[in-house]
C-alpha cells in the first residue's frame, strides 16, 4: 500500500471498519471513532503541546474540567497514566494509598508502586465499595507505620462487574478522608457509565472527590486518551510530572479533537449499552441453569461457567469459533462488555452461540 491508500484505509467510514460477522464483546475499548470525530480531527487547530501548547488539547482540558466540575484538567495518553500522575502529584515515597481490594489501580496497575515508592493497601469491599469500618480502622492513628496520603475509589467498578458506587458511599468515604486532611482520588475510567446509571451528571459524582481520571477510549469511543481533573495546583504538578514520564505529546490536538466529541456528545448514548448488557444477562440467565450471568448496572456482564464443567479458556475458544469474542475472568468466568457496535441483534446472536456451545458439550 502507498501512503494515500494507507490514509484512505484509516479514514474509511466506521461501518466498514468493524470486523464483519463477529460480535466483539471483549471490551468497550474496541469502539471506533465516529464520523463526527473524524471531522473534528481533520479540522482541529494544532500547536506543539510541549512548546506553546496545543489549542485543541487545551480546549479538551478546559471543557472536560468544566464537565467534571473541577478547576483544571490534563490530557494524558491513557487512564493508567492519569491514575499514576494522581499518585505522583499527591503522594510521597513510603506513603500509603487505601483502596477497595479489587480496584483496577491494585489489580492491574499496582506496578505503579515500583515507580512511586508508595504502598497500596486493599480493603475488603462489596460490589466495589470498600467496607467503611475497615477504612476507619485503617485511618486510625498508629494503624500502620506508613502515613496514609490518599484514598482512591473506582466507579463504575470494573472487577465488580461494572457496579456503580452509591453517592452516599462516596460521600462517607470522602468524609472519613477529608476530616483527616487526606485527598480522595476517583478512578473514573467509566465515570460517564456511572453517571448514566445514577441519572446524575458526571460533576455530581466528581464532587465527592478531589481528583478524577476519565478514560476517553472506552464507551465514549475516542481512539485514545484520558483526562485527569482536579484542583489547579495538583493538575499543574501533574503537568510537570507528565513531561518527566514522556507523556507530553506534540501535535496531540488530532487525538484531543476526538476526545472533545467523546466528552460532549458520546455520554448521552451509554444507556443503550446498559440496555444491551441487561438484555445479554437476561438472555443468558434464561438459557440454561448451568450458566449464571451477573445482573449489570452498566455495560459489563460476568458469566459464571462453573456449572458447565468447562473452563473459561475453552469457552473463549468455542465462542470464538461461533463468531463471538469474549475474555476470560479467571478460570471459571467470562467477561462480556457491550458498546456502540453491539445492538440487540448481536446480543441475540451471542445468546444463541452460548446455546450452541452448551449443546455441543
Ligand atoms: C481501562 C481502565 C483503566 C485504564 O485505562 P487505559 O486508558 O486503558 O490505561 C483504569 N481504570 C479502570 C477502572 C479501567 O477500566
Amino acid at each position: 500500500m502507498n501512503a494515500a491508500e494507507v490514509l484512505s484505509e484509516i479514514m474509511m467510514p466506521e461501518e466498514s471498519r468493524t470486523r464483519p460477522n463477529v460480535v466483539d464483546l471483549r471490551s468497550d475499548t474496541v469502539t471506533r471513532p465516529t464520523e463526527a470525530m473524524y471531522e473534528r480531527m481533520r479540522e482541529a487547530p494544532l500547536g506543539d503541546d510541549g512548546l506553546e501548547g496545543d489549542p485543541t488539547a487545551r480546549e479538551l482540558e478546559v471543557t472536560t474540567a468544566r464537565i467534571l466540575g473541577k478547576e483544571a484538567g490534563l490530557f494524558v495518553p491513557s487512564c493508567t497514566m492519569a491514575n499514576l500522575l494522581a499518585i505522583l502529584a499527591q503522594v510521597q515515597r513510603s506513603e500509603q494509598i487505601l483502596l477497595e481490594a479489587q480496584a483496577h489501580m491494585i489489580n492491574t496497575e499496582r506496578g505503579a508502586a515500583t515507580f512511586t515508592g508508595t504502598f497500596l493497601l486493599g480493603l475488603p469491599g462489596t460490589d466495589g465499595a470498600m467496607d467503611l469500618d475497615r477504612l476507619e480502622d485503617a485511618l486510625r492513628p498508629g494503624a500502620s507505620p506508613l502515613r496514609t496520603a490518599m484514598v482512591a475509589l473506582e466507579t463504575s467498578h470494573n472487577a465488580a462487574g461494572g457496579a456503580v458506587l452509591p453517592l452516599l458511599h462516596m460521600a462517607a468515604v470522602a468524609g472519613l478522608a477529608w476530616t483527616r486532611g487526606i485527598p480522595v482520588h476517583l478512578d473514573g475510567a467509566r465515570l460517564f457509565n456511572a453517571a448514566t446509571h445514577l441519572e446524575v451528571t458526571p460533576a455530581e459524582i466528581a464532587a465527592q472527590v478531589d481528583t478524577v481520571s476519565l478514560c476517553l477510549s472506552k464507551g465514549l469511543s475516542a481512539p485514545a486518551g484520558a483526562i485527569l481533573a482536579g484542583p489547579a495546583a495538583v493538575i499543574a504538578e501533574a503537568r510537570r510530572l507528565r513531561k518527566m514520564l514522556g507523556g507530553t505529546q506534540r501535535q496531540i490536538g488530532i487525538v484531543a479533537a476526538a476526545g472533545l466529541e467523546a466528552v460532549t456528545a458520546m455520554g448521552a448514548r451509554l444507556a443503550e449499552d446498559h440496555a444491551t448488557a441487561r438484555q445479554l444477562s437476561d438472555g443468558l440467565n434464561g438459557l440454561d441453569p448451568r450458566l449464571s450471568a451477573s445482573i449489570p448496572q452498566t455495560n459489563i456482564v460476568q458469566v459464571d461457567l462453573t456449572g458447565t464443567g468447562r473452563d473459561s479458556a475453552r469457552w473463549v475458544d468455542d465462542l470464538e469459533a461461533a463468531g463471538i469474542l469474549s475474555r476470560p475472568l479467571g478460570e471459571r468466568r467470562l467477561r462480556l462488555v457491550t458498546h456502540r457496535h453491539i445492538d440487540s441483534g448481536d446480543v441475540a446472536r451471542a445468546v444463541a452461540a452460548f446455546r450452541t456451545c452448551l449443546d455441543a458439550a
